[in-house]
């Protein structure tokens, strides 16, 4: 664990279970970012972590951000964010999320359907819209195909519809798949990307931008490919696509700015082979599914876990949460091993937990109170 979290944990005990966030690993991260990619302007995805000091920091570093609801929009506002450094990038946006964004002033949105372009023609008159690929998401962890995109041939069509709508067609976008470990998506995806531009040009409409998504992975129990892998593959393409002729580029990382930015302390509340001899061991901790852990759904992400026994022997556990849903169970076919000595009121620490857990938490279910956030 990081040195500074782990300080803070011994000096503060706070209560659990809580999250810990260095906000300075996210400035770490934000910089990485921009130093290894820097011919893309990157837009936190604030659904992420929307916690204010989050939004804060990345004002600061004069980032862009990108919002999936007028609240968000708002959260991105409060923090100080211009509201030409947003974009609209849900492609299913209420009516009155469209009217109050373009009062704030924001500048661009995304859809994926003539009815939501419209709605976007009608009251948010004059934007700059992109439009969003389906593209595939093989190499995600947790993939976002299916409900969001169209094919290249529907985008060009719907592009053309924006412009006759008085919409400025502005580019195209992707998402990979988050936690995507395959830098080769990117590449596949770019290729579709630029068929848009070029079928646009010959009819005379030059779009400006492509909008990459997120999909970047961190470090949980594997290894991942680096960052580097990343831009070699992305650049190589777009070469390839677009010679000198770079469109904008946009990024719009969410896991990687904030994940390896938090830890999740939380405590066992019961280790018990519920009178199976050879186990296994079930392990109840007190924060579950229903806590935040909604990325455990299927055992898609799973966060490497360590205790203060780490090196002693072990034993295979299935890992639980605390209430009395059924389907709150963690991890039962991830081989998670955990130290023979772990017992009821021992702390356990999950790492890598700044992305996706404190805003999936629910608010009071079985009466447990939401997740502490702790930034530092
Ligand atoms: C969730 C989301 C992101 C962030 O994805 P990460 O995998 O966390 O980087 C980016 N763009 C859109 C449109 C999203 O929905």
């Amino acid at each position: 664990m990081n040195s500074k979290i782990s300080q803070y944990l011994t000096k503060h005990q706070p209560s659990t279970p809580c999250l810990i966030v260095d906000l300075d690993i996210v400035d770490h991260n934000y910089q990485q970012l921009s130093q290894t990619l820097p011919f893309a302007d990157i837009y936190y995805a604030i659904k992420a972590n929307p916690a204010l000091p989050i939004l804060k920091r990345l004002v600061a570093m004069n980032a862009f951000f990108d919002a999936a609801s007028w609240e968000e929009v708002q959260l991105c506002l409060d923090a100080g964010a211009p509201p030409s450094h947003i974009s609209f990038g849900n492609t299913v946006k209420k009516v009155s999320a469209i009217q109050a964004a373009s009062q704030a002033n924001v500048e661009m949105y995304v859809f994926d359907s003539i009815e939501e372009m419209q709605k976007i023609a009608k009251h948010a008159p004059g934007a700059k819209v992109y439009c969003r690929l389906t593209v595939d998401n093989l190499g995600a962890d947790w993939p976002l195909s299916g409900k969001f995109g169209t094919t290249t041939e529907h985008a060009i069509e719907l592009l053309l519809e924006a412009q006759k709508s008085g919409l400025n067609p502005y580019g195209v976008s992707f998402h990979v798949g988050s936690q995507q470990t395959d830098p080769k998506a990117y590449s596949l995806a770019i290729e579709k990307a630029a068929l848009v531009f070029r079928a646009l040009a010959e009819q005379n409409i030059h779009l400006q931008m492509i909008n990459l998504g997120g999909g970047f992975p961190i470090h949980y129990r594997e290894d991942i490919p680096k960052l580097n892998e990343f831009e070699t593959e992305i650049q190589k393409s777009l070469h390839h696509h677009f010679n000198n002729n770079f469109p904008r580029i946009i990024l719009e990382p969410g896991r990687a700015i904030v994940g390896n930015a938090g830890v999740i302390s939380t405590e066992v509340i019961l280790s018990s082979k519920r009178g199976k001899e050879n186990g296994p061991r079930w392990v109840y901790l007190d924060i579950g599914r229903f806590g935040g852990l909604a990325e455990t759904e299927g055992e898609a992400i799973r966060y490497q876990i360590t205790t203060e026994y780490d090196g002693s022997d072990t034993d295979p556990v299935i890992l639980a949460g605390p209430s009395c849903d059924g389907v709150d169970v963690l991890y039962q076919k991830s081989n998670y091993q955990l130290p023979l000595q772990l017992s009821a009121g021992d702390r356990v620490a999950l790492l890598s937990t700044g992305a996706y857990v404190s805003t999936y938490c629910s608010t009071s279910f079985n009466g447990f109170p939401p997740l502490e956030e702790h930034y530092i």
